[in-house]
């Protein structure tokens, strides 16, 4: 396996500005040098995630989150290492070299994709020629020029259907095929998807990552409807949309319906199909899973409003009221979901072969604002004319509220909701202000985070470190400025009786002399948890002067050193001489001693 080259990770580091990429996040204000911003990694008010241009990191002081841009992209998209530093290279349009260790194997990623594609032509081949597949397609109105655009294609009912993509390519076996979640081995060995439609699951870039099949004759009665590819290494359900490919893909030459350019969130790729061939476009689905936050992220880049457009029943409102909790973080002033809830019965495929295009969008006209939304659904379980049923509408409204980053939203949402409980807005925000932080549940990560304690504990952390003033400032000019690890190698600087501060030091020159070049990059190298906090404090120290008399400075503190450690290894070597003689010491040891004594 591959792996990407240092000097190719520092020129992206340079080629991209962190500030854009953690902005298109979470909104970020001016503040000083830095920007802050409310953390995505645990819930709070108050900003304290502060991100450093200059430097390249951001940092969080509530619950300690930070490094690069690629260690926040990994953080917040829940990606690998390669797959953050690709993301990356796209957003830059830069081509993230692979190195190939000696050998000319493809990285296992760059396999399984190519696995996907074979056996999409495969399932692509098995349709054309297969009558019954054909006809089913039909039959539900799904045009060839719509079977395209979605790859559609079938897989055979043969036990072994994919067989035939290992005879044909040698280097592919069913160890790569069951990577690819493609094939099981239990007790028999087996392709998974046999006798169904095929839909290919593609990532933004087009290239297929997964597989959905649907079952479509009799004789697959005891098979689940639909079945999805497992989770592998390139697969993630969680930050995966169906549709929303071909969506961006083809916005020019689809004409939109939709003028204020919406995006419609579904539960199933037969309506995101069905809605795109009736000409409805930006119609993406989840799948198999629930909404989560990260597809929020990712569908909010391309729209500024989404609706979600699940059944009728229970089970569709349920959804959907997981998906607003998962959405509320994310929902700013100018980025708002809606909802919108299909009769009894049907689903978006069926709506829309009753009632055509225009009777879909006229359905589409009526959804629900999410103060709408919230209320009606609230307002369904509760009494809310009773005392009681008003105060638990009010507990539950604060643990939607709290979920709420943007302080427009939550005053508009407020708002509206005073408006249809009929309370006095002020007073409702009294009510909710009672235990605010209690009920709070971040959807997306460290929920755990006990605010308070966790300055408290940094507080004790960095009073560990940080005593010696010379040795902090040379860590803390070094952190900031990784290039001056060249004056650095001019000097020797030794372990001096396992000191923190000259720990810190040498671990730092350490991980840059390894190859990192800017502060997130070493901040992402960082890996004793013990010290972190500091060393994040280290990173944001404003240093008055500029980078020269930084140097200048840093040189200063480590010809000192250097005088000082000789001056220690001569006395450590003289001890050891005086208690047992000359004798003791090692021809090493004795050369040494000499050359220090004659350097001083
Ligand atoms: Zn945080």
């Amino acid at each position: 396996m591959g792996h990407i080259p240092e000097d190719f990770i520092s020129n992206l580091l340079d080629n991209i500005d962190i500030v854009d990429i953690i902005g298109s996040y979470v909104p970020l204000k001016k503040s000083g040098h830095n920007y802050m911003g409310c953390c995505p990694f645990h819930h709070e008010k108050t900003p304290s995630f502060s991100v450093v241009q200059s430097k390249r990191f951001y940092h969080c002081f509530g619950c300690g989150a930070g490094g690069s841009s690629i260690k926040f992209v990994m953080e917040i998209e829940k990606l690998s290492f390669v797959d953050a530093v690709s993301k990356l290279a796209a957003i830059a349009g830069m081509d993230v070299p692979f190195v190939n260790n000696g050998s000319n194997k493809l990285s296992i990623d760059k396999v399984l994709y190519k696995i996907n594609q074979l056996v999409f032509s495969l399932y692509k081949n098995n349709l054309l020629k297969d009558k019954a597949a054909q006809s089913y397609l039909q039959k539900r109105g799904i045009i060839p020029e719509i079977w395209d655009k979605f790859q559609l294609g079938y897989s055979t009912a043969a036990w072994g259907n994919l067989e035939e993509v290992i005879k044909t390519n040698p280097e592919i076996n069913i160890n790569l095929l069951k990577q690819a979640g493609l094939w099981i081995e239990n007790k028999n060995s087996y392709a998974r998807f046999r006798n169904r439609i095929m839909f290919p699951i593609h990532n933004i870039q087009g290239k297929i990552i997964g597989f959905g099949g649907r079952i479509f004759n009799d004789s697959s009665q005891n098979q689940p409807k639909y079945l999805n590819s497992p989770e592998t290494i390139i697969f993630k359900k969680g930050n995966e949309l169906y549709g929303l490919y071909q969506a961006v893909k083809y916005k020019d030459i689809s004409k939109n319906s939709q003028s204020d350019n919406s995006f419609l969130m579904v539960e199933g790729y037969m309506d995101v199909i069905s809605l795109v061939q009736h000409g409805i476009s930006n119609v993406v689905a989840t799948l198999g899973t629930s909404a989560s936050h990260q597809h929020f992220v990712k569908l909010f880049k391309y729209t500024e409003k989404i609706i979600i457009c699940f059944d009728g029943d229970i089970a569709g409102r349920r959804a959907a009221y997981r998906a607003m909790q998962q959405a509320l973080p994310v929902i700013r002033a100018d980025k708002v979901i809606n909802f919108c809830f299909l009769p009894e019965g049907h689903d978006p495929d069926s709506y829309i072969l009753k009632h055509g295009k225009s009777g879909f969008e006229n359905f589409l006209k009526n959804s629900e604002s999410l103060s709408t939304f919230i209320f009606n659904n609230l307002a369904k379980e509760l009494d809310i004319n009773s005392p009681e049923g008003r105060a638990k509408f009010v507990s539950y409204l604060r643990a939607i509220v709290n979920k709420v980053y943007d302080e427009i939203v939550k005053e508009f949402l407020l708002e509206d909701l005073a408006k249809k409980l009929e309370l006095d807005l002020e007073r409702l925000k009294n009510m909710l202000a009672v235990n605010t932080t209690s009920s709070f549940n971040n959807p997306n990560i460290n929920t755990n985070i006990n605010h308070t304690n966790h300055i408290q504990k940094t507080a004790q952390i960095v009073n560990n470190y940080g005593h010696n003033k010379v040795l902090k400032k040379a860590a803390s000019i070094l952190i900031q400025f990784p290039e001056l690890i060249e004056l650095v190698k001019k000097y020797s600087i030794i372990d001096e009786h396992g000191d923190q501060d000259n720990l810190i030091l040498l671990q730092l020159i350490q991980i840059i002399k390894e190859g990192a070049c800017t502060t997130g990059q070493v901040l992402d190298n960082w890996n004793e948890p013990q010290s972190k906090e500091y060393i994040f404090q280290l990173a944001l120290i404003e240093h008055l002067v500029n980078k020269k008399e930084l140097e200048l400075e840093l040189e200063d503190i480590l010809q000192n050193l250097n005088k000082f450690n000789k001056g220690y290894e001569i006395e450590e070597l003289l001890t050891k001489v005086k208690a047992n003689g000359m004798g003791t010491l090692s021809n090493d040891e004795k050369l040494k001693l000499t050359e220090l004594l004659k350097e001083k």
